[in-house]
């Protein structure tokens, strides 16, 4: 097998597969080295994203809903079941046989794409030099390469004063994995992870505990939404504690006790298990030696500029590794600008057009700038925003909540920013995001004609409605 390749990968996740069939579809002899391993101890491509992040998170949030629905939403249909219950393996083995058909996926596109797929820890070494080592440390290959991409990831941050026993004191990983259903669970951290995998848990029954550090629930977010979600989950049952920073957990008579300071006051509650979702930090100890020169920050994220070079030429890092947003279409994305450049071509990623989606229930999603930041900037906004109960496909699903909320320029009437919450919103978005892609104005939406019953019918009233004549409500 040849030892020297025109492009390394280090990362076979959403940002390394993408990035290493990118650069084969152009011709490069391209390699990937991962070392991702799946439950039963085999190689297993796709990164977090596939492995143990966005799909077997989704695959346990699309049954829980169906439960969830089954019991709550169906009533009102007319469809009666005489009793719903939960069998939480067969759940877990449908979450696992997807994510098997998925990652065996990206092994069967390597081989299509003649992507040589090299299994173990990538270490890049001086003069574009990468050592292959095994579980136990020792190098079993050393590669060359014309440039190399960095895409290591991330991995979950934990809190010094609570260490992962991998029963009870979970990480992300470990919360996909639960055998039943815990009577009570505490979720450090209100982030996006946690509030997806809280719902999970509370729509199977357990009584979850959000504890976060923040006075603001979901900050990253719109202020309206976020204060929609809130009302929205604790409707759900989910009990959601501001302000509560958590220093330890100690063991009690019934189960594990949870201390944090809230308001300046201590205080603790009792739970089953924990699951401790307070961020994600880059996966990058040991991934470039110093000899490598290769700079990272005080953070352990890779140094690069807007077009993922680092500081070394020829050596490229993308993805939750880098600066941005630490997630998987954006990394995909940096991969395939990466591929392009080392091609001779161009292709610019907008960071400021990522799309977000939480997949809680209401679906949660935005592109573009928050109206806080956007009044920060000083710039004079006009505000449209459209309810989903108004929309008759909405109601007809039974799902009449949230709204759509559209920030345009003044001035220009130019989109800054579109935010939602309700139904069905992670798929919405993305034609906003085609918008904001194009530059269009709110004007431009409000004269695009959508399809009648549909949910996007409530981002053409929305845009209508930043000019004050959205039809089907008062403005
Ligand atoms: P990763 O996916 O982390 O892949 C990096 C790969 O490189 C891994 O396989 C790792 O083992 C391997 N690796 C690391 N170092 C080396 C080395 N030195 N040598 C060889 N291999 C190495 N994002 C979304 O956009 N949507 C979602 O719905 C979503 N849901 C999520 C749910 C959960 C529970 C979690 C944990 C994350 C979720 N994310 C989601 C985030 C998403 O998973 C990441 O943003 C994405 O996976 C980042 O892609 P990446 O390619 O940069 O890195
Ligand atoms: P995310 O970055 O979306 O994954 O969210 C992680 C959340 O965890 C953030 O909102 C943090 O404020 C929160 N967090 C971090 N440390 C703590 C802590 N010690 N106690 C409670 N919440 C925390």
């Amino acid at each position: 097998m040849t030892d020297s390749f025109d492009v390394l990968v280090i990362g076979a996740g959403p940002g390394g597969y993408v990035a290493a069939i990118r650069c084969a579809q152009l011709g490069l002899n391209t390699a990937c080295i991962d070392n991702q391993i799946n439950h039963k101890g085999e190689p297993a491509l796709g990164g977090t994203c596939l492995n143990v992040g966005c799909i077997p998170s989704k695959a346990l949030l699309e049954s829980t809903e169906q439960y969830h629905k089954l019991i709550h939403s169906f009533p009102a249909h007319g469809i009666k079941t005489a009793e719903a219950s939960v069998d939480v393996a067969i759940m877990q083995k449908r979450k696992e046989s997807i994510v098997e058909g998925l990652t065996s996926g990206i092994a069967q596109l390597f081989k299509a794409n003649n992507v040589t797929a090299v299994h173990g820890f990538g270490r890049l070494t001086m003069d574009n030099t990468v050592n292959v080592l095994d579980e136990s440390g020792k190098i079993t290959r050393t590669l060359m390469a014309r440039h190399i991409i960095l895409a290591p990831g991330s991995m979950p941050s934990h809190l010094p004063n609570i260490p992962f026993d991998h029963e009870f004191v979970v990480d992300s990983t470990g919360a996909l994995n639960f055998e039943k259903v815990p009577g009570r669970l505490g979720v450090i951290g209100a982030g996006v992870i946690g509030l997806e995998l809280g719902s999970v848990w509370s729509r199977l029954g357990s009584e979850v505990t959000l504890l976060e550090a923040l006075d603001d629930f979901l900050a990253l977010a719109d202020h309206q939404i976020a204060s929609e979600a809130k009302r929205q989950f604790a409707k759900q049952g989910m009990n959601i504690r501001l302000g509560a920073k958590v220093s330890k957990l100690s063991k009690s008579k019934g189960g594990l006790k949870i201390h944090f300071t809230e308001k300046g006051k201590e205080s603790s509650i009792e739970v089953d298990r924990v699951i401790v979702a307070i961020g994600r930090r880059p996966a990058t100890e040991g991934v470039v030696s110093a000899d490598s020169g290769v700079s990272v920050d005080e953070r352990d994220f890779i140094l690069v500029d807007d077009e993922c070079r680092t500081n070394v030429p020829n050596v490229w890092a993308i993805g939750d590794a880098v600066r941005g947003p630490m997630l998987a279409h954006k990394s995909s994305e940096e991969g395939m600008a990466v591929a392009e450049r080392i091609a001779g071509g161009k292709l610019h990623v907008d960071l400021g057009i990522v799309p977000w989606v939480i997949y809680t229930s209401p679906e949660i999603a935005w592109v573009g700038q928050t109206e806080k930041e956007v009044k920060e900037a000083g710039t004079d906004i006009r505000v449209g925003s459209f309810p989903f109960a108004a929309t008759g496909r909405a109601r007809a699903m039974e799902e009449p909540v949230g709204f759509v909320k559209m920030i345009a320029d003044a001035g220009t009437d130019q989109l800054l920013g579109i935010h939602m919450i309700g139904p069905h919103v992670s798929e919405l978005v993305n034609e906003c995001v085609l918008a904001m892609e194009y530059q269009a104005s709110s004007e431009d939406l409000a004269r695009t004609i959508h399809a009648h019953p549909s949910l996007s019918e409530a981002i053409h009233e929305a845009a209508l409605a930043v000019d004050k004549r959205a039809i089907h409500r008062a403005n």
